[in-house]
């Protein structure tokens, strides 16, 4: 059934699945898009009209959404638009958050302007990039951006947030931690330097160009990235049972170096991968923690899966539910908490 507000169609019972990348999630109540500042706020007011729930949807590759879908106003943000400004060596790109993060990536390496390149082939929106402060191969968005531009919807108000503002850390922003709810992204600012030389710090980059004599380019970094993560399933790609995921499920955990001595103890060898984290704690890749509890690449518990190509992607392998991931995630968790005495944290957002 369609009912027509002034400006926007608001559609109601529509199936989340194919919103998101994990193709799983049961209807919304409510389902607005909203393509311009006004249309956003609008759909705030309908939603408190209704004293609905809201739910800001992007472009869907961080959620695992309820079998019983969300019982409010879905906020599907498509605000299009991208404007760019040179200043000397810096170019700034003023770029609405209903835009691809990864078109935006191509079209800013094609412009030969460096410190996204290695966050090719991430989907989402640009919207969605400040909320978890993507991050892959060496990068993060906290590099890059100066100002996100949001509805706070405390005030009504529209704000520009400074990236200082942003609280920015490991997959981690205000909006997912403190202010929760809070803020509607409508457009983000990235500052990348012209003609820049490009970063190679991770190790499977580095392996990747460990026989070329020269300085590759921006392009070359980017479309490594991209068959890198291909490779690992990482990248969408039609067809591949390995993608249906919300890329990795786990956040790396940060633990105490004496916890950490434990573990190594326990593991009887050296070997434990492991980096540095703030304050002189350790970071364990959850990849890691994961094999050594059992779950493996290919591993199934009904429909869901891990990937096989990629031990921290959970899939929907075969028509699973939502039920079936949280079931997997949840067996997890605990064989990896008994284990090692760590609780793993999930990197998708829970809706519904
Ligand atoms: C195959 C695959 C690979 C991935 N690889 C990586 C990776 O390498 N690194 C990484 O960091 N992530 C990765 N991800 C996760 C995901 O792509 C990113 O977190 C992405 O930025 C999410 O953006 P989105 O627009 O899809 O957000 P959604 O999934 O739609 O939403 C995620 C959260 O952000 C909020 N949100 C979205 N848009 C807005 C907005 N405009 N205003 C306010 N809140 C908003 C939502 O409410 C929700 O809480 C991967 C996912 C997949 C499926």
């Amino acid at each position: 059934m369609l009912i027509y507000l002034e400006l926007m169609q608001v559609l109601e019972n529509v199936p989340l699945a194919a919103y998101t990348t994990f193709g799983i999630g049961g209807p919304a109540r409510w389902f607005v898009e909203a393509s311009t500042e006004s249309e956003v706020l609008e759909a705030v007011h309908l939603a408190r009209q209704k004293d609905s729930p809201l739910f800001v949807l992007g472009g869907g590759s961080n959620l695992l959404v309820s079998d019983r879908g969300f019982p409010g106003l879905v906020l599907h943000v498509g605000l299009k638009g991208i404007e760019s400004h040179v200043f000397e060596d810096l170019v700034r790109f003023s770029v609405a958050a209903g835009e691809d993060w990864d078109a935006f990536v191509s079209l800013v390496v094609d412009k030969n302007c460096g410190g996204i390149e290695c966050l090719a082939g991430i989907p989402g929106s640009v919207g969605g990039t400040p909320v978890q402060n993507v991050g892959a191969y060496g990068q993060e968005v906290a590099e890059t951006i100066r100002v996100v531009r949001a509805l706070d919807l405390r005030t009504l108000s529209f704000v520009e947030l400074t990236a200082q503002e942003c609280g920015f850390a490991y997959r981690r922003s205000i909006f997912n931690t403190s202010d929760q709810g809070r803020y509607i992204v409508t457009q983000v600012k990235y500052e990348l330097i012209s003609q820049a030389v490009p970063v190679i710090s991770y190790a499977d980059l580095k392996q990747y160009f460990r026989e070329k004599s020269t300085v590759p380019t921006l392009e070359a970094v980017s479309s490594a990235v991209r068959e890198i993560r291909r490779g690992k399933g990482m990248l969408i790609v039609p067809g591949d049972p390995d993608c249906r995921s919300a890329g990795s499920f786990f956040k790396n955990p940060v633990i105490s170096s004496e916890h950490f001595t434990q573990i190594l103890a326990h593991a009887g060898s050296s070997s434990v991968p492991h980096y540095p984290a703030e304050n002189g704690q350790v970071k364990v890749p959850a990849a890691w923690l994961l094999d050594q509890a059992g779950f493996h690449k290919g591993y199934l518990l009904g429909r869901a899966g891990i990937s096989s190509k990629h031990t921290l992607a959970l899939i929907n392998r075969d028509g699973a539910s939502a039920a079936d991931v949280a079931a997997l995630r949840d067996a997890i968790i605990a064989k990896v908490s008994e284990k090692f005495a760590i609780h793993l944290e999930p990197e998708p957002v829970w809706v519904g």
